[in-house]
């Protein structure tokens, strides 16, 4: 019995050793508000289990079972800077704005774990080669958020916005509505977009121009196209 459960814990070491990622939260902000706020409202631990958990989440809903369809990354980074906006990521870094976390009213934690859900699909979603609409991009990373059950409610509902590429939440929801017609339908995108970016995807995924998709989704919900 001891002898298994010790076999078993060198595997989990060996696996640890080749699969898993590492992550890391640097707070550059300690010297201001919003610094303060994140120490104290969120906190290092947290923000480091949410980017692991993010993660998970992402690899579930890309349906990326196998490490050989997920993008190469070792570790991510999270700092938290006195800069502007709300967060980006480049490098597999993501960069949280103390500004944002200091001015947001509300229950900060749930906010910066959305935004973290936000930016952590951006490590890991496959971009066509720089080719894919920016929007399609931003859209998919709100998806992955909307999934999680992390979307605002100052997001747009269901049949608004004008254009399939809007991005961030108009077409995170035309994406659900998308996936809704065929289950696993972002996986699916995501997955093509290792390679390139056709606009013909959605026909060669769903059947019908990503046009004749978005008035169906309009129409769906009483608006027009
Ligand atoms: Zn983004």
């Amino acid at each position: 019995m001891v002898v298994h459960a010790l076999f078993f814990l060198a595997f989990l070491v060996g696996m640890h050793g080749t699969h898993a990622v590492d992550y890391t939260v640097t707070n550059n902000a300690l010297n201001t508000d919003g610094g303060v706020r994140f120490r104290d409202e969120i906190g290092e631990q947290y923000a480091r289990q949410t980017l692991d958990s993010a993660t998970q989440f992402i690899w579930g809903t890309f349906q990326q079972n196998n490490p050989d369809t997920r993008k190469n990354v070792n570790t991510i980074s999270l700092f938290v800077d006195d800069i502007d906006g709300v967060a980006y990521t480049s490098n597999d870094q993501i960069h949280v704005s103390a500004r944002y976390v200091k001015s947001y009213s509300g229950n900060v934690k749930t906010e910066i774990t959305g935004v973290l859900y936000h930016e952590v699909t951006h490590v890991w979603q496959w971009n066509g080669n720089g080719q894919a609409p920016g929007g399609l991009i931003e859209g998919i990373a709100d998806y992955v958020r909307l999934k999680a059950n992390y979307a605002p409610s100052h997001w747009v509902k269901p049949g608004q916005g004008q254009k399939w590429d809007q991005g961030y939440d108009v077409t995170a929801r035309f994406l659900d509505y998308c996936d809704s017609l065929k289950s696993g339908f972002v996986a699916e995108l995501n997955n093509k977009l290792r390679s390139g970016y056709d606009v013909q995807f959605f026909v060669q995924l769903l059947g019908k121009t990503v046009d004749q998709l978005w008035q169906d989704y309009k129409a769906k919900y009483g608006n027009i196209a």
